[in-house]
């Protein structure tokens, strides 16, 4: 059960004013531009209305099982070929922050249906299960300032602006506020609903310029990455351009691999492991005296 977001820190992503009231139970209205968002079961918010839109056969199977947060966690965890060699590391930050401040407000953005904690607040542009606050993280609902803790774990690649997203980020993190961000590097397409973009390590210190580094390591290693790759790989290649056959053989590649995938937690260790990451964990803070 996520963290239920305090109203007080909602404001329009519209036209970006704090004047919100709450004139019933649904409704989330704007004193200044007159829009109107939704609330369902008192405390999940609506700042959009989600869409749906065409996808891949593995996405749709992935969106379906994303209705069921328990089994999607297990088939990230044996079935997909990148291992989070970083899992326990956001456990960490999130308890450490926590035991500094109980208070502290921390949102996971573009959660999925992922819960990390109960004192994590679920952000995300679909309504999965766990989420609290649907909306576009590009044009996020908190005022500035209002946030101890963001984490953003593979998310960046399916918005077509990531700077958007990290400028939003900036803003609503409290100075000295911790940003951890999860950035593919090597990894296959994978729409959900879109794909757009992957980062070397170079390229990720400079999207996230703004904020004070204090460390950036692979998150998915090696393994991960070759897997990926392997996988689809053997599916193309023995498919003969029929595509339900790639569909069955992609899948049955998947289930074969998996295992290997755990020899990341070695090999990220590697001082040459970030040349062919899978992805980058990146965690940084905004800094105290304000230099945007
Ligand atoms: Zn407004």
């Amino acid at each position: 059960m996520a963290k239920i977001i305090d109203r007080s820190i909602l404001q329009c992503p519209s036209c970006r004013t704090e004047r919100l009231s709450f004139p019933d139970e649904k409704t989330i209205l704007c004193q200044q531009c007159g829009k109107q968002y939704g609330i369902q079961n008192g405390n999940k918010y609506f700042f959009v209305t989600p869409s749906e839109s065409g996808i891949s056969f593995i996405e749709r199977i992935k969106e379906t099982v994303k209705k069921y947060p328990g089994v999607y966690r297990l088939l990230v965890l044996f079935i997909s070929p990148v291992c989070q060699t970083d899992y326990f590391k956001q456990k960490k930050i999130v308890k450490s922050l926590l035991q500094g401040n109980k208070h502290a407000i921390i949102l996971n953005l573009g959660s999925g249906p992922t819960d990390i904690s109960a004192d994590v607040s679920n952000v995300d542009m679909f309504p999965y299960v766990n989420v609290d606050s649907v909306c576009d993280i590009s044009r996020l609902p908190f005022k500035d300032n209002s946030v101890d803790m963001i984490l953003n774990i593979a998310v960046l690649e399916h918005v077509s602006e990531p700077e958007k997203v990290v400028s939003e980020v900036y803003r609503i993190l409290k100075p000295g506020g911790i940003l951890y961000c999860v950035f593919p590097f090597i990894q296959g397409f994978h729409a959900a609903p879109y794909d757009f973009t992957r980062m070397t390590e170079p390229g990720l210190r400079g999207l996230l310029a703004h904020f004070d580094t204090q460390e950036i390591s692979s998150a998915g290693g090696p393994t991960s990455a070759l897997l990926w790759i392997l996988e689809e790989w053997l599916a193309i290649a023995f498919s003969f351009g029929i595509v339900p056959l790639y569909n069955i053989l992609h899948l049955f590649t998947m289930f074969l691999c998996w295992p290997f995938k755990f020899l990341d937690f070695l090999l990220v260790k590697h001082p040459k492991a970030k040349n062919i990451a899978s992805s980058f964990v990146y965690i940084g803070r905004k800094p105290t005296k304000d230099v945007k």
